[in-house]
C-alpha cells in the first residue's frame, strides 16, 4: 500500500499518464510520477505483464486500490470526490469553477443562497494551470494557480457551496421558470439562476497531426505539470503573458527554451516584469516574426519546423516537448445555436450588449424588461468571466465578475418574487 496520495506507473510519452498528472496536478493532490522503462520495471512496481500492457497507466492509491488505465472520472470517484448533486433544487447554479466560478461560489454561498458548482475538469481553470500568479492582489510573492484555486475552493465549501469534479454541463433550457442544465450522464441540475463560468479553451494551431502527438511531447498551456520532467530542448509557442510565465518555469529545469512569438516583440504582449525576466535568463531564446509550421516523429514529437517570417526560411530542431499558449476560444459549444446569443467569436452577450438583438419571445414573453447587467439572453442566466463579451481575461477581472454577477443574481430573484 502506498502511504501518501498517489503512486502513478506509464510509459513516458503516454497522453493518458498527461491527463492523469494534470489532473492531480491541478488539484493540488500529492503524487509521484514513476516513468517505467523495462518490461521488469513494468511487472514489478505497477503489476502488469510488461511495457506494452494495455492496463497501463496504472494508479495506486493510499487507501491500497490500483485502478487500471483510469479515466478522469474513474479516478475522481476513487478518489471519493464524484459526488452526485445533493439537492433537488438550488438557488444558484454555476458551471466552471475557475476564477469566476470560485468567487461566484464563494459569495452566492456567503450570502445565503443554496449553490451548487459543477466543473467538467478540477478546479482552477486556466489559472490552475500555471505554476505562478503574480499579479494577483494580496498575494506578493505570487502564488501558484492551484494554490489559489484549492484556497477558494476550501473557503467555497466552508461557507456551504457544493462543487462537483468531473461532471459537465452540456445544455440547458427554462422550464416552469427554473434554469434547468443537463450534465454528460444524463442528470439534470435545476435552479433559480445560473451563472455560466466556462472560461476559454486554448486555442489549436492547426497543423497536420497535431492529435497524433497531443500528450506526446505537444501539449496546450503552461504545462505546470510537466516542467520538472522536461529536462532537454523545450519549445513554447506564443508571446503573452501565459506563453511568459511557461518560458520561465521550464527554464528552471530544461537546457534550452525556445519561445516562437509571432510578433516583432514581446513587449508588446507580455507585461514588463515577465519581458524582463525573461530578456534576463541565458537559457531562454526568443524567436519574433517565427511561426510553429510542423510537428514530426514516429510514435511522440522528436522535432518541430518553423519558419522565420521576416526572412521566410525554415528550420527543423529537435526537441520532444512543444507547449503552445496561444490564447483561446470561449467554451460556448454546449449552447444549443439560437438559444444563447454570442458574439461572432462565441463569447457569451449579456446587459445592454443585447439592446437590440432578438431576443427569443419563447423566454422572454412573461417578462417585461430588458436583460440585467450580466444576463444572457436566457432570463436567470448570467455569465461571468473570460467567456463574457469583452471582458478582460484576467484572474482578478474574473474573480470580480464572478462576484458581481451574484449580485445580478439578487437582483433578478428580487424581480421574480415580484412576478
Ligand atoms: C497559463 C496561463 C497563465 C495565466 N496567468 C495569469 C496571470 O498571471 N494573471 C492573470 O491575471 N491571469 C492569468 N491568466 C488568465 C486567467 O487565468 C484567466 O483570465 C482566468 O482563469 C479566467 O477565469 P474564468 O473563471 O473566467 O475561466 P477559466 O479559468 O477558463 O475557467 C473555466 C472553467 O470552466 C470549466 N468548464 C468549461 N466548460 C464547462 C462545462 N460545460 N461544464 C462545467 N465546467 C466547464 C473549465 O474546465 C474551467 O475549469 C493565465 C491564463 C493561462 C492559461
Amino acid at each position: 500500500m502506498y502511504q501518501k496520495g498517489a503512486r502513478l506507473f506509464g510509459l513516458p510519452k503516454s497522453p493518458e499518464a498527461y491527463e492523469l498528472r494534470d489532473f492531480l496536478t491541478r488539484s493540488g493532490f500529492p503524487f509521484e510520477w514513476v516513468e517505467l522503462k523495462t518490461d521488469n520495471d513494468a511487472r514489478r512496481l505497477a503489476g502488469v505483464t510488461g511495457l506494452d500492457d494495455p492496463r497501463l497507466p496504472v494508479c495506486l492509491l493510499e487507501r491500497g486500490s490500483v485502478l487500471f488505465r483510469p479515466t478522469i472520472r474513474d479516478l475522481a470517484a476513487a478518489l471519493d470526490w464524484f459526488r452526485g448533486p445533493k439537492h433537488e433544487q438550488y438557488d444558484l447554479a454555476i458551471y466552471g469553477a475557475g476564477p469566476a466560478g470560485l468567487s461566484a461560489a464563494v459569495y452566492g454561498a456567503s450570502e445565503g443562497l443554496r449553490t451548487v458548482v459543477i466543473e467538467r475538469f478540477a478546479v482552477g481553470g486556466q489559472a490552475g494551470s500555471t505554476n505562478r500568479i503574480e499579479n494577483y492582489l494580496g498575494f506578493p510573492d505570487g502564488i501558484s494557480g492551484w494554490e489559489l484555486a484549492s484556497r477558494a475552493r476550501q473557503q467555497a465549501q466552508r461557507l456551504g457551496a457544493e462543487i462537483i469534479v468531473t461532471a459537465e454541463g452540456v445544455g440547458g433550457e427554462i422550464r416552469d421558470g427554473w434554469t434547468v442544465s443537463r450534465l454528460t450522464d444524463g442528470q439534470e441540475i435545476t435552479a433559480r439562476a445560473t451563472i455560466c463560468a466556462t472560461g476559454v479553451e486554448y486555442a489549436r494551431l492547426g497543423l497536420l497531426d497535431e492529435e497524433k502527438y497531443l500528450g506526446r511531447g505537444l501539449f496546450y498551456g503552461a504545462g505546470a505539470s510537466e516542467a520538472k520532467h522536461c529536462k532537454g530542448h523545450v519549445f513554447i509557442v506564443g508571446g503573452g503573458n501565459s506563453a511568459g510565465q511557461a518560458a520561465l518555469n521550464f527554464s528552471r529545469f530544461a537546457d534550452k527554451v525556445t519561445m516562437l512569438v509571432r510578433g516583432d516583440s514581446l513587449k508588446d504582449t507580455l507585461s514588463s516584469y515577465l519581458a524582463e525576466r525573461i530578456e534576463a535568463s541565458s537559457k531562454i531564446e526568443i524567436l519574433t516574426k517565427s511561426t510553429l509550421t510542423g510537428l514530426h516523429g514516429r510514435e511522440s514529437l522528436e522535432s518541430v519546423s518553423y519558419r522565420d517570417n521576416s526572412r521566410g526560411d525554415e528550420r527543423e530542431a529537435p526537441t520532444n516537448s512543444a507547449f503552445i499558449c496561444i490564447g483561446g476560444v470561449p467554451r460556448t459549444d454546449w449552447a444549443k445555436p439560437g438559444t444563447l446569443l454570442t458574439d461572432s467569436a462565441g463569447y457569451i452577450l449579456t446587459g445592454d450588449d443585447l439592446i437590440g438583438e432578438s431576443l427569443s419571445p419563447l423566454y422572454w414573453s412573461p417578462w417585461s424588461r430588458n436583460p440585467i447587467k450580466m444576463e444572457a439572453s436566457m432570463p436567470g442566466l448570467f455569465a461571468a468571466g473570460d467567456v463574457r463579451h469583452n471582458t478582460v481575461k484576467r484572474c482578478a477581472t474574473a474573480a470580480g465578475d464572478g462576484a458581481a454577477a451574484v449580485s445580478m443574481v439578487h437582483q433578478f430573484l428580487a424581480l421574480k418574487k415580484r412576478e
